[in-house]
Order: C-alpha cells, then sequence, then structure tokens
C-alpha cells in the first residue's frame, strides 16, 4: 500500500520531495485540493501540471475508503455509512442532525478491545488502529455528501465532529493526534477545537497522554458503573481503572481546557438505572466541572440487555438535576437504520 498524503500535516506535505525545485505555489495548491476541496482523485486537481499529478499518483494514494453502504433514516435524517478500507476491512461513520449542524461521528479504530456489554462493536473484538488518513477521509466523506445531498436545515454550518464511532480513540493516541493536527491546522481542515469532541472509556494511561498533550477538544468519559466492581461489569477492560480515578483525571483534563468536560451514562433496565446509581453518579460528577448525558442504550441483536423505560431515564435525570448536575438525556438517532455504534458492520458479519 502507497502512503497516503491526509497522513500528512499540511507543512509536512509542502516538504515532499516531490515538489522540490517546484515554485511555492504549487505546494499552496496541492495542500487546497487535499484539504479544503478533499479531493479523492488525482484528476481533479485541475491547476496542477499533468507531469506532477502522475508523479504524485505513483508515489501516494489519495482515497483510503469507499463507500460500501449509505442509509438515510426516515425518522431524523441521520445518515449512515459503512465504509470499505483498502485492507477491505470495514468502519462505520454517522453524520447526525443536530439542531442547526450536523456532527459527524467517526470510528478511530477496526473493531474495539474495550469489551463493554452494551456495544455492538464489542462483539468483534479489536481489528486494527485506523491511520491519521483514514480518520480525516471519514470526514471529508460525510462533508462531501451533505455537499452533494444537502440537508434541509443546516446551511453551510460547519459540522461537529466527534470520536464516538467504533474504538477506543485513546488506545490510537499517536494516529488521532496526528488526525487533529490536521483537523484543526488552517491550511488544513480548519476546524475549531470547541468543535471537535473525543469520547474515551477512560483508560488511565490514555487519559494521561490527553493531559499531556492537551489539545484543547471536549472530552466525554463513559463510565458504565458509578463503583469500581459495577463499572467492570459493564465495561470489563475500561473498569480496570477505577472510577474515581477516572474521573480525576477526566476532571484535570477540563481544569486545563477551562471548559466543562462530560460522562456519559448508558442506561440499561435493572443494571444502571436505580435511583441509588443517579446518587452515587450526582456525588461523582461533583468532582470536577461536569455536565452528564444519559443515553438510553440501543437494542442490540442478541436483545440480553434492554433499554430503561422512560419513567426511569426521567426519574434518573431528576436526580441529577436536583443535585445541581446539568443533565441532558441523548437518545442516539436512526433506529430504522440502526446507526449505534457497530450494528451496521456486525450485521454485514453476521
Ligand atoms: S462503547 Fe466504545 S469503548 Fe466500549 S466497546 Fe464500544 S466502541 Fe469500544
Amino acid at each position: 500500500m502507497k502512503p497516503h498524503l491526509r497522513s500528512l500535516v499540511p507543512e509536512q506535505i509542502s516538504q515532499i520531495p516531490e515538489l522540490k525545485g517546484l515554485p511555492a505555489f504549487r505546494a499552496a495548491q496541492l495542500i487546497a485540493w487535499v484539504f479544503e476541496q478533499g479531493v479523492f482523485q488525482w484528476q481533479e486537481m485541475k491547476n496542477l501540471p499533468l507531469t506532477l499529478r502522475q508523479t504524485l499518483r505513483e508515489v501516494y494514494d489519495l482515497c483510503a475508503l469507499e463507500v460500501e453502504t449509505r442509509l438515510v433514516s426516515k425518522e431524523d435524517g441521520t445518515r449512515k455509512f459503512l465504509f470499505k478500507l483498502r485492507d477491505g476491512q470495514t468502519i462505520e461513520s454517522v453524520i447526525i442532525p443536530m439542531g442547526d449542524h450536523p456532527t459527524f461521528c467517526i470510528s478511530s479504530q477496526v473493531g474495539c478491545a474495550m469489551a463493554c456489554s452494551f456495544c455492538a462493536t464489542a462483539r468483534g473484538g479489536l481489528v486494527r488502529n485506523l491511520e491519521p488518513e483514514e480518520i480525516i477521509d471519514q470526514i471529508l466523506m460525510l462533508r462531501r455528501d451533505l455537499q452533494k445531498d444537502p440537508h434541509p436545515h443546516f446551511g453551510h454550518r460547519q459540522p461537529n465532529v466527534v470520536f464516538m464511532g467504533m474504538g477506543e480513540p485513546l488506545d490510537n493516541w499517536d494516529n488521532v493526534e496526528q488526525s487533529l493536527s490536521i483537523m484543526m491546522d488552517n491550511r488544513g481542515l480548519g476546524m475549531s477545537r470547541r468543535k471537535i469532541q473525543i469520547s474515551t472509556s477512560g483508560p488511565a494511561e490514555g487519559l494521561q497522554r490527553l493531559i499531556k498533550s492537551n489539545p484543547g477538544i471536549g472530552l466525554t468519559l463513559s463510565l458504565g458503573g458509578t463503583t469500581d466492581e459495577s463499572r467492570k461489569k459493564t465495561m470489563p477492560v475500561p473498569g480496570r481503572t477505577g472510577v474515581q480515578e477516572a474521573v480525576d483525571l477526566a476532571a484535570a483534563y477540563a481544569r486545563n481546557i477551562g471548559r466543562k468536560a462530560t460522562l456519559a451514562w448508558v442506561l440499561i433496565a435493572h443494571q444502571t438505572d436505580s435511583p441509588e446509581q443517579a446518587k452515587q453518579l450526582a456525588a461523582l460528577a461533583h468532582r470536577g466541572a461536569f455536565k452528564v448525558n444519559l443515553i438510553p442504550m440501543n437494542r442490540l441483536d442478541d436483545g440480553k440487555l434492554k433499554p430503561s423505560d422512560l419513567e426511569k431515564i426521567l426519574a434518573f435525570q431528576k436526580i441529577l438535576t436536583n443535585k445541581g448536575i446539568p443533565a441532558f438525556i441523548r437518545a442516539s438517532g436512526g433506529q430504522d437504520i440502526a446507526a449505534a455504534c457497530g450494528q451496521l458492520r456486525r450485521r454485514r458479519q453476521v
């Protein structure tokens, strides 16, 4: 497999040997095609000399994924994609309509090693990490889809990007960090750090790396339990990091960036929806600057776990808000197209 140009930040592209001896504006033109235009085919780079395009084509790839499946929800306009990677593996990405802007939910790994009980991705285990270009190309593919088929409510609003698809992003930190550099570079995707969110199951070493790197993006920590024992039950691998340690590391990161972090709580019937757990969750949320997202579990094909009913969800939320914790219910959209993380890929495999 050839190296992909979008594995590089713009400055690195301007220094590739193929541009040596050419006027500086050629590098600027190439970088604009690669990121601003986000093209996937060399022939689209119309203002570059043919010889340069041919040389580049021989050395580099320009497309890391192709659309295998595209589904659009009739319920809420959520668009779900199954992408095929160059080695034949598949990943999922989703465009979620959120008020007046789209949110791109992207993957950071093929599969996931974290084995969370409520997650379809967990069922297949980890296959491999995604490369930076595979992360960036998801964003560009979704962006292009919206350009070709505009959503009625978005206009030209910039998307938010959340690392909330398949995989544990902090377990693939080097490649995720490189993709963040590309996303936030003005000659790259030019995104504000405020429009990017990383969602993690909270491995301690990963959170420590994030704190050290301090990219300024938003952070969501998925908890799964309020005690070490209960957390291990729903999230056996990340559960090796104690609940308080994970929360305190997330609080330290929130302090560094001067913004609230989010605690994500998946509501599973009879497992994570008791009033006692709501009180314990509020106590954890008081350990730092946090808000809470309550996520009713998506039904999985094996039907072993069930989402909590609405009454329980509202009661859970009320306990948190009564204790001064901002708590929001975040139902995932596109139920009719299996939009929850990992379900589409899993359905294709079984
Ligand atoms: S919820 Fe996230 S961390 Fe847990 S198994 Fe699924 S993809 Fe991995």
